[in-house]
């Protein structure tokens, strides 16, 4: 067994024990630390700082019960956390997450990520990831309402724009970040950017929504350059039907790809040729119902595969999975790899099982982990936060422009892990990279 090998092994051993019950927080910190173990043990300062062991503790996990009123008047509980990871780099800052998966597990392997992710993006901003197994599913909007303000009278005193700034993830949009933000203003009696995807009246940035989906095509067109090839005609499956996915089939779509799919729980959209922008927005129409898209839609060019995930459904040169974490297991890889895909870059946060992981770099695809591919989101949170600290706004057009660079810059910090001309692993480049600056940070700052 290597040296790397084997200090992997200790490690992960010593968060097991502390962390048991915890398998997607395990995964995620094995993942990082087979990349940083030696480098860590080869940095006197670093290793004196022991920065693996205290960013595998996250600075506090918040836990509270959230209590509201159903439409029928009845009292419903549910429960909701705020995990801050490392705010080393700078506040805290990550999304929340409204699904019945959520747990404590879920939301330290986010909060872990989130400490990466920001560290590689470029912004002074630490990691954190929050929710609650709160289902918005059949819900009315008053409903949704009502939790969103029972969940801020909970978190506003664990909040602040230079403390902890929230934004949204799965199932917490534009109009779920208005909710929790006006408890916060009635509640804190401040209006400052303690949340960032608001609407663009009160402090939102243009381009917020999209911006998770488009960084995701920026990010594979530099990979794409980077092998001398183009992100025309090729054809891309994308899983998922959420902000992520339909802003990533968009901006591809725009680009001049083909995208072939989109799905949800429920099954499949398969295009029959390649998906058109209404058919995008027919999609992004019946999410905001909160309704599925199991329907027969001949006229827009789709088809519907009940139960069906797209891996299997079609040939395909990208896989750009985009629903949540683990959704691609072995044979969903098999069939990726089955499918003729040369890349396959994350949307969500860790959505390939490890096994599934392993398959992919065996077959030799060109491979970008979601804290490199879908930093575009937070990239432009923190663009939200620095127009809020100024009182300024930002054009679209300006937006845009500095979210291109800014995923050309995840590239090149990438890049520069390398050799510096080509790029061999992106995954264990953008773990070191990240690595090393909050590796500095936390040494640099005693032992506190
Ligand atoms: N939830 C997003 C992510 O996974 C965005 C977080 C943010 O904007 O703070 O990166």
């Amino acid at each position: 067994m290597t040296d790397r090998h084997q200090l992997t092994k200790e490690f992960i051993g010593q968060i097991t024990a502390r962390n048991p019950n915890e398998p997607e927080f395990l995964q995620a910190v094995s993942d990082v630390t087979q990349d940083v173990i030696t480098i860590e043990k080869n940095n006197s300062d670093w290793a004196a700082a022991k920065v693996m062991e205290r960013l595998t503790e996250p600075d506090r996990v918040i836990s509270f019960r959230i209590t509201w009123l159903d439409d029928a008047g009845m009292v419903r509980i549910n429960r909701g956390w705020r995990v801050q990871t490392s705010n080393a780099i700078g506040p805290y800052k990550g999304g929340l997450r409204f699904h019945p998966s959520v747990t404590p597990s879920i939301l330290k392997f986010l909060g872990f990520e989130q400490v990466f992710k920001n560290a590689l993006t470029g912004p002074p901003l630490g990691g954190a990831k929050g929710g609650s197994d709160f289902d918005p599913a059949g819900r009315s909007d008053a409903e949704i309402m009502r939790f969103c303000q029972a969940f801020m009278s909970e978190l506003v005193r664990y909040i602040g724009p230079d403390i902890d700034i929230p934004a949204g993830d799965i199932n917490v949009g534009t109009r779920e970040i208005g909710w929790l933000f006006g408890a916060y203003k009635k509640m804190s009696g401040a209006f400052h950017g303690a949340l960032t995807g608001k609407a663009q009246s009160f402090g939102g940035s243009a381009m917020r929504s999209e911006a998770t989906g488009y960084g995701l095509i920026y990010f594979v067109q530099a990979m794409l350059s980077q092998a001398n090839r183009s992100l025309e005609g090729t054809r891309i499956a994308i899983s998922g039907k959420g902000n992520v996915a339909s802003h990533a089939a968009e901006k591809a779509i725009c680009e001049g790809a083909h995208v072939v799919s989109l799905s949800d729980t429920t099954g499949t959209l398969l295009a029959l040729d390649s998906m058109s922008l209404d058919a995008v927005a027919w999609v992004q129409a019946r999410k905001a119902a909160g309704e599925d898209i199991a329907q027969p839609l001949q006229h827009l060019g789709l088809e519907f595969i009940e139960g069906a995930l797209p891996w299997g459904t079609t040939d395909y040169d990208i896989a750009l999975p985009c629903a949540t974490q683990n959704e691609v297991d072995e044979a969903a890889a098999k069939d990726i790899c089955d499918a003729g895909a040369c890349l396959l870059a994350e949307g969500a946060n860790m959505p390939l099982e490890s096994q599934a992981l392993a398959q992919i770099r065996k077959a030799g695809l060109i491979y970008a982990p979601g804290k490199a591919s879908n930093a575009g989101g937070v990239a432009i949170s923190g663009l939200e936060m620095s127009q809020n600290a100024h009182r300024r706004f930002s054009t679209a057009e300006e937006v845009d422009a500095s979210l291109k660079s800014l995923m050309r810059g995840i590239h090149d910090r990438i890049l520069a892990e390398e050799d510096g001309s080509t790029i061999t692993d992106y995954a264990r480049s953008a773990n070191v990279a990240a690595y090393r600056r909050v590796a500095d940070a936390v040494s640099a700052m005693g032992a506190m």
